[in-house]
């Protein structure tokens, strides 16, 4: 059997490579000082949909949410292996807290119509909230699984998954279709195909054309157009979208600094460990 697989992928600003401020006065995340990269758990969640096509077949489509720019996520999965790529960019669906990019998401998904799997990464490495993924099936009544480090077994119609839980790690066996969140642990990323690459280098959104001289445009070469859906194209409201459909705002971020405070000698035996841990777990920064 073949399936219909959906990746959700975000790009994410560069957290270890800030440049300028990261916030806007408003509390919105300022994306312009902020080199990009592709959200490294969605890099493990395109991976284990193009094993999962490897070895059974499968039709993978990347859907991503986000300003003109994260066309470049969706090049990045061309160039991986995915067969279609969609970006959901439209100023109104800017500054979106979790309910109201799944929301977003959830009606793109609608609109591409059968899907076997969605599949997302585990947590976003700007929100760190996890909670896409998880409010994506809620409002789409599909099942889910979340912090999936394993895919054990993939029939026509279930699917069995070991997943990271608080207290170690269990297996479940569920029916298709089926949301499941990958942790980095799942697998390594493939690198980009050089064959891929050089097709789909070129590959851009129309809204990106303005980057692109017409006459290229208009030269037989052309150019492999990525599709961009606003929100008319999938009927959102526009008041669920966005900063407006947004309950969560961010107040404020600031750069925590770890500093090194006083320190203490542990004595290196079993009732020095013993004791360490019991102060930690009396001052509630464990357990
Ligand atoms: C510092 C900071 C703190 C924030 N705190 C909150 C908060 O407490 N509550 C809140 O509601 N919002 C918060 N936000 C906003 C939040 O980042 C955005 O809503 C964001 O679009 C999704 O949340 P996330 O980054 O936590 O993603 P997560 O929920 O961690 O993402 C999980 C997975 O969902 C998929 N996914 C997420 N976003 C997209 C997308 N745009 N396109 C495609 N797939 C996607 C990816 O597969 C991703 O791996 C915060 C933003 C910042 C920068």
């Amino acid at each position: 059997m073949s399936y219909n697989i959906i990746v959700l992928a975000k790009q994410v600003p560069d957290t270890k490579n800030i440049t300028g401020d990261a916030m806007k006065p408003d509390g919105t995340v300022n994306r312009i000082a902020l080199p990009t990269i592709f959200n490294p758990e969605d890099l493990n969640a395109l991976e284990e949909a193009l094993k999962i096509k490897d070895e059974y077949g499968a039709k993978i489509t990347v859907l991503t949410m986000g300003p003109p720019s994260a066309a470049e996520v969706l090049r990045q999965s061309l160039f991986r292996g995915a067969d279609d790529v969609i970006l959901l960019s439209d100023r109104k669906f800017a500054a979106a807290d979790t309910l109201a990019t799944s929301y977003v998401l959830s009606l793109a998904i609608k609109k591409i119509g059968k899907f076997d799997l969605i599949i997302g990464g585990r947590q976003a490495i700007d929100g760190d909230t996890a909670q896409v993924g998880p409010q994506t099936a809620e409002k789409l009544k599909v099942n889910q699984a979340t912090c999936v480090n394993d895919i054990v077994e993939l029939t026509n119609d279930s699917i069995t998954v070991n997943r990271n839980t608080d207290h170690g790690s269990e297996t479940i066996k569920t029916k298709l279709p089926i949301l499941l969140t990958i942790t980095a642990e799942a697998n390594t990323p493939r690198p980009p195909s050089v064959k891929k690459t050089l097709t789909y280098k070129n590959a851009l959104s129309l809204i990106e054309k303005n980057d692109y001289d017409e006459e290229y445009l208009k030269s037989n070469k052309k150019p492999f157009v990525i599709k961009n859906w606003d929100h008319k194209d999938i009927n959102a409201k526009t008041e669920r979208c966005g900063l407006t459909g947004s309950p969560t705002q961010v107040k404020k971020i600031e750069n925590i600094v770890l500093e090194t405070g006083n320190f203490k000698n542990i004595e290196n035996s079993a009732s020095g460990i013993k004791n360490l841990i019991s102060e930690l777990m009396s001052e509630h920064i464990i357990g």
